[in-house]
């Protein structure tokens, strides 16, 4: 296994990690093998959340048997410094750890968030108070909208950023990289696969591991998986002309229809969270987590089902989605 240094956390993390989402659908005793198996072959780096249900706690028990060779990543989407110093030991207990190696803010995506979590009694000041503690080693921060990342790399308490990028998902990642690169700070690949959408694994993970990133985290919840995966960060070797054909053509079948959550349709009139219906229509479609996509859908502000047609978001989006017709889509799904 390759092994990169997570910028100025220092730690030594695998090229390869493992992306904690999927593991909530296979049983406890599934989930003990396949991370067992992951750590034999040399993946050293987990990232799970507070809000992917039982992650943590499988995740936990399976790691903290083998925890010095662990580099272990939560993320909680608290902002208040209440919330996530409830959130931080929340995840301690559900994890069984003394301690985390990097604990992240998941998900800022507006102003008025960073905001709040800035302010003296944000969600930020409780991360610094937390790691004085010793109850975590780093800081980090998760998202989808590049633009928005870079703006919050200048925070010198930021260690680590994490978002999207893929082969079809790549608006604002030569920007993003080179900043992240130039300030020192570790970068963590979320949605190689785009969300499910690519299936050439070994053809995605390579691609990604051609740029400056530190480790992209796959989710993974069978034993093949995790073998095929760590195939690849024993030997990110760069992709050959053929292969770089292949994955253009793949993704090129991927057509029009596919939302890379750049969230430049927003704000629509009728209160639909447009690229969240969509996160979650891949997560039935792709995931095979019905129920859990079909619950997040129910709580969301307003349905799919809103829509009014006016089109809007669709003059706005730039990777021109057919997204009146695509919420159509989801609503049946989902509703
Ligand atoms: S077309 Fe539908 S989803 Fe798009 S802005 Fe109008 S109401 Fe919102
Ligand atoms: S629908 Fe288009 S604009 Fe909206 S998040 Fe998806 S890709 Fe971006």
């Amino acid at each position: 296994m390759e092994y990169r240094t997570l910028g100025k956390t220092g730690l030594k993390v695998s090229v390869v990690g493992f992306g904690g989402i999927p593991i909530q659908r296979v049983s406890a005793a599934e989930a003990n093998a396949i991370v067992n198996r992951a750590l034999d072959l040399g993946i050293n780096f987990f990232d799970t959340a507070r809000a992917y249900t039982d992650s943590e706690e499988k995740l936990g028990a399976a790691l903290k048997a083998r925890r010095k060779e662990a580099v272990i990543a939560t993320k909680s989407m608290a902002r208040t410094g209440e919330a996530m110093a409830a959130d931080i030991k929340k995840s301690l207990e559900t994890m069984g750890l003394d301690y985390i190696d990097l604990y992240q803010l998941h998900n800022v995506k507006s102003k008025r968030e960073l905001d709040r979590v800035l302010s003296p009694d944000g969600a930020l000041a409780a991360l610094k108070e937390a790691k004085k503690e010793g109850l975590i080693r780093h800081i980090g921060i998760t998202g989808h909208i590049k633009d928005f990342l870079s703006q919050t790399l200048v925070l010198g308490e930021i260690e680590t950023v994490q978002f999207p990028f893929n082969a079809v998902e790549t608006v604002g990642v030569p920007e993003l990289l080179k900043q992240a690169g130039a300030m020192g700070k570790g970068v963590i690949v979320m949605k190689p696969l785009a969300g499910g959408a690519l299936r050439n694994g070994n053809l995605a993970l390579r691609y990604i591991l051609e740029h400056d990133v530190t480790t992209v985290i796959p989710g993974m919840d069978s034993l093949q998986q995790v073998e095929e995966n760590a195939g690849v960060g024993n030997a990110p070797l760069p992709l050959t002309a053929a292969e770089r054909y292949a994955l253009d053509e793949e993704v090129k079948t991927l057509g029009g229809a596919f939302c890379r959550r750049c969230e430049y349709c927003k704000p629509c009139g009728q209160n639909i969270d447009i690229p969240t219906v969509f996160l979650l229509d891949g997560y039935y479609t792709r995931y095979n987590l019905q129920d859990w996509a079909r619950e997040r859908y129910r709580a969301l502000k307003a349905g799919a089902d809103a829509c009014i047609g006016c089109g809007e978001c669709e003059e706005r989006c730039p990777y021109n989605l057919p997204i009146r017709q695509m919420l159509a889509e989801a609503a049946a799904r989902l509703g």
